[in-house]
């Protein structure tokens, strides 16, 4: 664990030392939990935000885009639920002064009960090899089954303090805490105040004090933006049920604790769909966007085992189904997506705040209804997260020495091509220019000539550039160039006239979408 720590940290400093991600306002120290995306960062951002619009907008007939204001109207929030019940519940550690999430302190601790069970299964598998039996071990090791029945307890408590009547018991939260003997991780020490609730909406004022100004607040989530457009689309788009909304855009949460660098961020920016359906498909659609999720990450080639669904065991009170998506971070199985069944809580809500009818009028069958709703939504930095933490390889060389590659799926990369001239003369820079500038038009290249060539390879390693050709001698002869290949490191001779055809085929997103039909 405490290597996987090892590399998360290097990650990060990759992530700054190569422009990927920047602290906020970094000058000046940086802003908690607030990240900037830099020069190659914002491509890889572009490139997933692209792979995720073009995967639902393109790829399905009924699934449209839209992009609505981060402000709405204050109403929305007290519709949706947000107003009242947007809250985390709170601990403060006394002698540290840190605040944490109570609840996410005991998923922590039922996490440690997995780990440990997990090393037990793995430490047997080692020893018994072939023979290994990993169920009936589990069902016999005394010590897996102490930790499973302390892992069991724990989650039954956590399920009934969570869902008990007239919301979370905060009294109930503190005593599992304390009952666990928890210790903050900054003092050890289990000095804890009592939990308390806060809500996550950041707040701010529209209009001058003297109009009358009214408190609004950021969007924490865009799905409420799909919601109120849904007559809007319906109507001016003539949908009809099944369809969706696709929306990019910016999300605002005062979390309470920000520490896992661009994992829980105050502002980040999510990737929506929502999708309306007949009441009575709902399971069906559910299990159906379930599996469409799953095979668009997938399609990356970072392998399934590093994926699972973690299905909810407490439900949202309008929900009737939901999942993540979680992925293999450095830090352990962590949520990237969420989706759920939302029945037709939000729609219904707007109908009874606005006064406006929101239903859908079937002609198969002849009656009106207020649709169902099935959600997928995931958070585009997580996602940037997970793509880097699957990528980043210090990776030992035959020769002894180590280089740091960036395994980035060629379709997502920032830069696809780096053309180098082999030295500054005999005219093979303006040769090296002379092929960016026909191939820019098809994707992203950078020209480099300063070091030697060895160095410049270990550069566009760093930010995962799948290609990479030098102008040299023979060039000025015959019009042939070294291709290198970043993963494997092998070069090839190739015309020139063939660049574009060979590279434009493996970098597109055109490429990693057929994939997925
Ligand atoms: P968590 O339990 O981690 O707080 P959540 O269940 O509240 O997440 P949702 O409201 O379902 O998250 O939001 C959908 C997606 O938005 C998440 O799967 C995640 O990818 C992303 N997301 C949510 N909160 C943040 C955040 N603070 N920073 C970055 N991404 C986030």
């Amino acid at each position: 664990m405490a290597q996987q720590e090892d590399v998360f940290k290097k990650i990060v400093s990759h992530c700054k030392e190569y422009g990927f991600v920047f602290p906020s306002s970094d000058i000046y120290d940086g802003l908690g939990a607030v990240y900037d995306y830099g020069q190659n960062g914002v491509e890889l951002k572009n490139n997933i935000k692209q792979y995720w619009w073009q995967s639902m907008v393109l790829l399905h007939e009924n699934i449209v885009g839209i992009d609505a204001a981060i402000f709405m109207h204050p109403t929305t929030w007290k519709a949706s639920g947000h107003v009242d019940a947007f809250n985390d519940p709170l601990i403060d550690n006394r002698d540290s002064k840190k605040r944490y999430r109570a609840d996410v302190l005991i998923e922590e601790q039922m996490a440690k009960y997995e780990d440990k069970i997990q090393k037990e299964v793995e430490k047997a598998q080692k020893r018994f090899g072939d023979a290994f039996d990993e169920a009936q071990f589990r069902s016999t090791n005394a010590r897996v089954i102490e930790y499973q029945q302390k892992y069991d307890n724990l989650h039954h408590r956590f399920q009934e303090v969570m869902n008990a009547e007239g919301g979370i018991d905060l009294d109930g939260l503190k005593q599992i805490i304390l009952d666990e003997e928890i210790v903050c991780p900054i003092s050890g020490t289990r000095n804890w105040t009592d939990v308390r609730q806060f809500n996550l909406m950041f707040k701010t004022e529209m209009g001058s004090t003297a109009d009358g100004a009214s408190t609004i607040y950021l969007r924490p989530e865009t799905a409420q933006g799909i919601f109120v457009n849904y007559l809007n689309v319906q109507k001016t788009g003539r949908m009809k049920l099944p369809f969706g909304i696709a929306q990019i855009g910016k999300a605002f949460r005062n979390e309470i604790v920000a520490r896992q660098f661009i994992f829980r961020m105050r502002e980040f920016e999510q990737m929506e769909m929502q999708f309306f359906i007949q009441p009575g498909t709902e399971l069906d659609w559910f299990a159906k966007w379930k599996e469409t999720r799953m095979k668009w990450h997938q399609n990356l080639g970072f392998g399934a085992e590093n994926y699972r669904f973690h299905d909810h065991d407490k439900l949202a009170h309008y929900a009737n189904a939901a999942t993540d998506i979680e992925f293999r971070m450095p830090f352990g199985f962590k949520e990237v997506e969420g989706i759920h069944s939302r029945t037709n809580f939000d729609l219904s809500q707007h109908a009874k705040y606005s006064g406006k009818k929101i239903e859908y009028f079937d002609p198969e069958t002849n009656e009106s209804y207020t649709p169902y709703v099935i959600e997928t939504s995931i958070g585009v930095d997580r996602m940037f997260l997970s793509i880097m933490c699957h990528s980043y390889e210090e990776q030992q060389l035959p020769d002894g020495q180590v280089r740091t590659v960036l395994h980035l799926p060629a379709a997502l990369a920032p830069v696809k091509l780096a053309v180098f001239p082999l030295t500054k003369k005999d005219g093979m820079p303006e040769k090296a220019q002379e092929i960016i500038n026909d191939l820019r038009f098809h994707f992203n290249c950078k020209y480099e000539e300063k070091d030697q060539i060895g160095k410049r390879y270990r550069r566009m390693d760093a930010i995962g550039c799948p290609y990479c050709v030098t102008v040299d001698q023979q060039t000025l002869e015959d019009n042939t160039v070294t291709l290198r290949d970043r993963d494997t490191m092998e070069q090839h001779r190739v015309p020139i006239s063939e660049l574009q055809s060979i590279i434009e085929d493996k970098v597109s997103i055109t490429s990693l979408l057929k994939k997925l039909l």
